[in-house]
């Protein structure tokens, strides 16, 4: 398999065709934007020699890919220890209708409306994964290479940035198909992501990940766990190959206990969504699409959770004892994080 791929990137943004993952804080910004929502998924613990696939494409495990997974593992997901080979993604999301095929923040230029203005940090890694170790990121790019929303944009391609312009500029093919002139990276080669500030990026969102599960993500899981993560009957909810939504407020329940001020940014997040839920269900109505029906169903299920829960968070919470003032500031300057 070939192991080094550049990316010479238009903004084409023709691989922004859903909302993106993104952490609570990303979320808090976009309030008006994007409706939020925690997906949960299962990761299958990897085993050395196993081949794992992405799209057509496969690498077969060693000890060190194996230590590499873990790692991230340990840090970023949650174990159940009544299931030894699973661990589950707990993360917060964009929710939109799948019918649009489009990000909310996609422009009618193509372009994404907030680049310089608080572009989610997995769209700033895309089209790396950080959920995969950085030695197997080439094996990524092989997949998207070949998968329907980059192909068409000829952005990513095989070999060193060197081999495909001089000087490291190309053309690329733009967001209204026209070729326009590009600057070309090396993004992988050698087993390492080349490019620094893809390198940057990826490191970015394994942080916000991982605060993300240290501020809510952990609790969120406990409170889960009986009725979700430790029965295989519950497990079955969960898609082999894909992720269960559900509503946000179990995460802004948890957060919100830190302090005060932290109740107060929940609750105002709350009326935002609110309003949002009500302008996508009313268009959603205009469209008579019976393929969104599902999706208005969900979305009126969070705005309930939210009506409750805007009920819960009227009056100051009862502080866990154990949380400390200096835990409560890291949380609340983390969510107000601009
Ligand atoms: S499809 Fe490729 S060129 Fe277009 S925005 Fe995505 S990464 Fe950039
Ligand atoms: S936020 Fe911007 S870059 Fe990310 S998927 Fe949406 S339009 Fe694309």
């Amino acid at each position: 398999m070939v192991s080094a791929f550049s990316l010479a990137c238009s903004a084409c943004g023709k691989c922004c065709n859903s909302p993106p993952s993104m952490a609570l804080p990303e979320l808090f910004r976009h309030r008006d934007r994007f409706v939020g929502c925690i997906a949960i998924g299962r990761v299958t613990r990897r085993r050395a020699g196993e081949r794992v696939t992405f799209g057509a494409h496969y690498h077969v495990l060693d000890d060190a890919d194996v230590a590499a997974f873990d790692t991230l593992a340990d840090a970023l997901l949650h174990r159940s220890p009544l299931l030894a080979d699973q661990s589950f993604s707990i993360a917060t999301q964009g929710f939109d209708y799948p019918s649009l095929a489009c990000c909310p923040a996609l422009a009618d230029d193509g372009l994404c409306a907030i680049h310089t203005n608080g572009k989610p940090s997995l769209c700033e890694a895309v089209p790396l994964d950080p959920m995969v170790p950085d030695s197997m990121q080439h094996v990524v790019l092989a997949a998207r290479n070949a998968s329907s929303a980059y192909f068409g944009a000829n952005c990513i391609r095989e070999g060193e940035a060197v081999q495909h312009g001089e000087g490291c500029e190309g053309t690329a093919t733009a967001s209204n198909d026209a070729h326009v002139r590009v600057h070309i990276v090396t993004l992988v080669a050698n087993g390492r992501v080349q490019d620094a500030s893809a390198q940057e990026a990826v490191q970015r969102r394994r942080a916000q990940l991982a605060l993300d599960r240290e501020f809510w993500g952990r609790t969120v899981f406990e409170l889960l766990r009986g009725e979700l993560f430790d029965s295989p009957v519950a497990l079955a909810r969960i898609p082999a190959d894909g992720y269960l939504t559900i509503s946000l407020v179990p995460a802004l329940l948890a957060v919100a206990r830190y302090s005060d001020a932290c109740r107060v940014e929940c609750v105002a997040y709350i009326d935002s969504q609110l309003a949002l839920i009500e302008r996508n269900v009313k268009h959603a109505l205009q469209r008579r699409r019976p393929d969104d029906r599902p999706v208005t169903r969900e979305l009126r299920a969070f705005a309930d959770a939210y009506a409750h829960a805007k009920d819960l968070l009227a009056h100051p919470p009862r502080m866990s004892d154990n949380t400390a003032p200096s835990a409560a500031r890291r949380v609340e300057s983390w969510l107000r994080a601009r």
